[in-house]
C-alpha cells in the first residue's frame, strides 16, 4: 500500500508515518519544513519503505507513485505557527487539498483532510458535536486557520459529492505528545518547558479556559482507522480526548509532575480570539470506528516531560526525585532520538490489522 503523508514532520504527521511503516505501508513524506521539523524523522527515515521529499504541497506535486492512501496534514496548525504564516496556511489548505485530492482520485486512492476543532470557533455548543456549525470570525486573528480549514473541508465534499471522492474528515482536537517543537507555543510544551527551567509559567487570561488534550498515538491510530473506515467515505468526525480541563488545571499538573517551582504569572493570550471551552464529543468516532482515546492525561505528559529533559539537557536543574524513580533523569549519553524511538514503540498503537 502506497501511502503519502503531506505534512508528515510536523508532530502528528511524524507518529503517523511511523505507525503506518510499522503497519506495513511504503510511506512517502511530503513537508516543506516550514513548521515541520526533519528530525522528527530520525528515528525512521532510513527505513527502507519510507521516503521523504521537501516540498510544499501548493505546488505541483512531484512524482511520489500511487497515492493509495493521501492523508492531509500540511499546515501551519500552533496560533503562533499560523499567526507567522498567514498566507501560507490558507494556500496549503486551499491550493494544497485540491493537489492532495487530485493525487488521491487519479488512483482510486483514499483522502483524509486534517480538519480541527478551531473550525468550530469560540463555541456555544458544548462539548461540541459535529453537526455544530461553529462560532467563528471570517476576519479575527485565527481566521487564517480557521476559515482555511472551514474552505478545505468544503472542497473535500465538493469532490466527494461531484468527482466521486473517497474522502473524510477528521476534526482534531489539542493534541500533544512527544516531537513537538518546543518553540510553537502551545500550552503542554510552553508548560513543560517553562517548569523545567523553573521559570515562570505564563497562563493566559483567567486560566478558566477549558480543553480538552489528546495523546499523539491515541489520535494517530484514529486517523487509521478513519481511513481504512468505508462508512466514513464523506464523513466528518471529531477526534480528541472528550476529557476536559481548565488551562489552570494543566499547569498545577504539570508543575507537580515536574516537581518544580516555577510560579505561575498571568498574561494576555498570544494570540486573541482565544475559545473559552473546548471539549469534543466523540460519539460518531466510537460508533463508526470504536474509537476513544486511551491514554492517560499524566501517562503522555510524563512522555513529554522526558523527552524535554533531554533536549533541554544542560539547561535545566536535574530533578529532585530519588534514582529508583520511574522518572528520574536519562544518562546524557542517550541520544534523543534513540529516545523517541523507544518513547514511541513502547506507546504506539498496534496496526489494527495485526490485532
Ligand atoms: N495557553 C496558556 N499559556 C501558554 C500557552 C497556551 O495559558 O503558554 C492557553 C491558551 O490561551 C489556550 C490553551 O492554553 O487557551 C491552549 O492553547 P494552545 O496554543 O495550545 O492551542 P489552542 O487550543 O489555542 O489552539
Amino acid at each position: 500500500m502506497n501511502t503519502l503523508v503531506a505534512g508528515g514532520a510536523g508532530m502528528i504527521g511524524s507518529h503517523l508515518c511511523e505507525a503506518l511503516l510499522r503497519g506495513g505501508h511504503r510511506v512517502v513524506c511530503l513537508d516543506n519544513l516550514s513548521t515541520g521539523r526533519a528530525e522528527n524523522l530520525a528515528d525512521f527515515a532510513r527505513h527502507p519503505e519510507f521516503t521523504f521529499l521537501q516540498h510544499d504541497v501548493t505546488l505541483g506535486l512531484p512524482d511520489v507513485g500511487r497515492g493509495d492512501r493521501v492523508f492531509h496534514l500540511a499546515s501551519p496548525a500552533s496560533p503562533i505557527g499560523y499567526q507567522r504564516l498567514p498566507i501560507e496556511t490558507m494556500l496549503a489548505n486551499s491550493v494544497g487539498t485540491r493537489r492532495l485530492i487530485e493525487l488521491a482520485l487519479a488512483h482510486g486512492g483514499r483522502f483524509l483532510f486534517a480538519s480541527t476543532s478551531e473550525i468550530y470557533g469560540d463555541p456555544l455548543q458544548h462539548p461540541q458535536q459535529e453537526n455544530y456549525r461553529g462560532n467563528v470570525s471570517s476576519i479575527g486573528p485565527r481566521s487564517t486557520y480557521d476559515e482555511s480549514k472551514r474552505f478545505g473541508e468544503a472542497m473535500t465534499m465538493a469532490y466527494v459529492r461531484t468527482h466521486g471522492l473517497d474522502g473524510r474528515i477528521v476534526r482534531i482536537f489539542n493534541t500533544f505528545g512527544t516531537r513537538a517543537d518546543p518553540a510553537d507555543g502551545r500550552v503542554v510544551v510552553n508548560f513543560v518547558t517553562q517548569a523545567l527551567r523553573h521559570q515562570p509559567m505564563t497562563l493566559y487570561g483567567d486560566a478558566e479556559q477549558t480543553r480538552s488534550l489528546c495523546f499523539v498515538t491515541d489520535l494517530v491510530e484514529g486517523l487509521r482507522m478513519t481511513i481504512e473506515c468505508d462508512r466514513a467515505r464523506g464523513e466528518v468526525i471529531n477526534l480528541g480526548n472528550p476529557e476536559e480541563h481548565t488551562v489552570m488545571e494543566i499547569a498545577k499538573l504539570i508543575r507537580d509532575l515536574v516537581e518544580s517551582t516555577s510560579p505561575f504569572v498571568f498574561t494576555p493570550p498570544a494570540v486573541g480570539d482565544d475559545p473559552r471551552l473546548r471539549r469534543p464529543d466523540i460519539s460518531k468516532a466510537r460508533a463508526l470506528l470504536g474509537w476513544q482515546p486511551h491514554t492517560p492525561l499524566e501517562t503522555g505528559l510524563r512522555e513529554v516531560i522526558r523527552e524535554l529533559r533531554v533536549v533541554l539537557n544542560g539547561e535545566v536543574p536535574a530533578p529532585r526525585r530519588a534514582a529508583s524513580d520511574p522518572m528520574r533523569v536519562t544518562p546524557p549519553s542517550v541520544a534523543p532520538a534513540r529516545l523517541h524511538r523507544r518513547a514511541s514503540l513502547r506507546s504506539g498503537p498496534e496496526d489494527p490489522a495485526t490485532r
